[in-house]
């Protein structure tokens, strides 16, 4: 499975970016993801994007919740 970096922000195409991995705790199960991540060079380090990734760290769920949660709100629909 090809994982995509997510972007924190937003970055404009003349902006250079930064790539860098967040230690990714899945919310639900607990299991350890790397996570690819990409933002602005402007945006990288400022508060905003301090709450930004701490949210993100806050809501993120592993890939194989993700898709529990998906089945569920179909059952559930
Ligand atoms: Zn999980």
């Amino acid at each position: 499975m090809i994982r995509k970096n997510v972007i924190i922000g937003k970055i404009n195409d003349s902006e250079p970016s930064i790539r860098f991995n967040l230690n990714l705790n899945c919310t639900k199960c607990g299991k350890k993801v790397p996570g690819g991540m990409r933002t602005s060079e402007k945006y990288f380090g400022s508060h905003s994007f301090k709450l930004e990734v701490d949210n993100f760290k806050k809501n993120y769920l592993c890939g194989i919740c993700r898709d529990k949660k998906r089945v569920n709100d179909k059952i559930q629909k």
